[in-house]
């Protein structure tokens, strides 16, 4: 069965095989058991949550098989999968054996829109290594603040199939997409869309950086207003130039200086629009306030550059981005204050889980007690440690792979000392506040910014935040 034919189909009757039971799995098992389809969800795990989940669909009638993951139920026209399943896993290279096609959540989505009688919505897609939930979550606020009917959808708040299927109509969607996402979404055309930065993450999934360089590219393809990309990240530049666009679709940068033209930026403390104005090569539009991004650190500047230029692709006006960003609150465990305590300050960034977004947050303070550690995911720590290491008063290390990091402090940062917790429990975090609390003098930041993944000790990087969070409050307590 050939991609087009799917998308038109009726799906009465299709044997579709769904893969993992999940936040993805189980919607998409029902909606396309309501459309008529023939579904087989399958799932490695066979524990209780499980069971109890495949009860649930068996009653509507949807043939559940747990513990066997791998086999490609033989009737198969095409596998559904959840966006984090591995692209080498045996059910996959079966799928591709038999000619059989493979979408993820994101590609569903996309494929049933339009199908519940409502107008589909246009897509504005945001992805790239870090800044994605903010950056989408920022454009949601400008697209309301013009009055616009939408939602940030994605990995945040409302799952792309409930936006796409669901009761609520939108004007607009403000898409989050993972490269999961996108590695498995071949046929996605969105309006317009940015890739924030690229840094080295998820190695191990994608199997190299330029595999997953190239499934962040796709968020371009068919883009039919504009490719927005970051001017100091040439690799984003790049993508835009590989991609297959509409014909007149634009390339537009931004960059964290003076815009060139067909760029956003910022002069004298001013972000402006050089590309969605009538005469670029001698306007510039202003649209808000450094002071108006919230909160106005280097990084955030450019995401909110980068959900500009977007909204301003879609014909946006200026006051509305300026309202949208005045009126953004960023999301928990980013770059969260907790508490000052004997004039240290405790910040959280539990959200900073690989080595470009801790970057940037530990570029944010001047004198760091840095809590690091957890999964790596394949990443290295030489760079991230070269850069702060002028700025580190300490450093506490816990988590899975924390010899990785005091291996790099040895060789880059031999001066700076380092507690290295030996447990992965999650009471580690007190401990690791103890010693954060320690090393630090008045005026430092005790920043909890990992550069890795949490599920070692965690179950989420909220958690983490949480443990961390606890833990300096109890301290706080202590003092007062
Ligand atoms: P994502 O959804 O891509 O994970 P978030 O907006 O949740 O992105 O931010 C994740 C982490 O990345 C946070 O720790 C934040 O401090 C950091 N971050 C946010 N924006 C940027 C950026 N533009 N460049 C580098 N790091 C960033």
């Amino acid at each position: 069965m050939g991609s087009q034919e799917v998308s038109t189909a009726d799906w009465q009757g299709k044997h579709v095989t769904v893969a993992g039971l999940g936040v993805s799995g189980i919607p998409a098992a029902r909606a396309l058991h309501e459309r008529g389809a023939l579904v087989t969800v399958v799932n490695d795990g066979d524990d209780e949550r499980a069971r109890a989940q495949a009860a649930e669909l068996e009653a509507l009638g949807i043939t559940v098989r747990l513990g066997d993951g791998a086999t490609l139920p033989p009737s198969t026209e095409l596998v559904v999968t959840a966006p984090g399943w591995k692209p080498d896993k045996p059910l996959f290279l079966a799928a591709a054996e038999a000619g059989v096609d493979i979408w993820g959540d994101v590609e569903l989505a996309w494929r049933l829109r339009g199908t519940n009688g409502r107008e589909a919505a246009p897509w504005l897609a945001v992805t790239g290594t870090n800044g994605k939930t903010t950056t989408v979550r920022m454009l949601a606020s400008i697209l309301e603040a013009a009055g616009l009917r939408t939602a940030a959808v994605g990995n945040i708040g409302v799952s792309l199939l409930d936006a796409v299927l669901g009761e609520t109509e939108y004007d607009v969607l403000a898409v989050e997409l993972s490269s999961y996402q996108l590695h498995w979404a071949p046929s996605l055309r969105a309006h317009s869309a940015a890739v924030l930065n690229l840094a080295p993450d998820h190695l191990d999934w994608h199997g190299s950086m330029e595999a997953y360089a190239a499934d962040k590219g796709r968020v371009y393809e068919g883009n039919t207003v504009a490719c927005v990309y970051n001017a100091a990240d040439p690799a984003t530049e790049e993508l835009v130039r590989e991609a297959d666009v509409e014909e007149g679709c634009r390339a537009i940068g931004f960059t964290l200086g003076a815009p060139g033209p067909s760029q956003l930026g910022v002069v004298d403390g001013i972000l402006v629009d050089r590309a969605f104005v009538k005469n670029r090569q001698k306007q510039a539009q202003e649209l808000a306030e450094v002071s108006d991004v919230n909160p106005p650190a280097p990084h955030n500047i450019a995401n909110a550059l980068a959900a500009a230029a977007l909204a301003r692709a879609f014909g946006v006006e200026p006051a509305a981005v300026r309202d949208g960003l005045r009126n953004f609150r960023p999301d928990a465990h980013r770059i969260e204050h907790v508490a000052d305590i004997d004039g240290v300050a405790y910040v959280d960034d539990s959200k900073a889980t690989n080595t470009h977004a801790t970057e940037a947050s530990l570029a944010a303070y001047d004198s760091i007690v840095w809590i690091a550690g957890g999964l790596a995911k394949g990443a290295t720590f030489d760079e991230l440690v070269t850069g702060a290491a002028k700025r580190l008063r300490g450093v506490v290390l816990m988590g899975a792979d924390r010899a990785l990091i005091h291996e790099a402090l040895t060789r880059h940062a031999p001066e700076v000392p380092v507690v290295d917790l030996d447990r992965t429990d999650t009471g580690a975090m007190s401990e690791a506040v103890e010693h954060a609390a320690r090393l630090a003098r008045p005026g430092d930041t005790v920043l909890l910014a990992p550069a890795c993944a949490s599920m070692d000790m965690f179950t989420n990087y909220i958690k983490r935040g949480e443990a961390f969070a606890d833990a300096v409050r109890a301290r706080a307590e202590e003092s007062a």
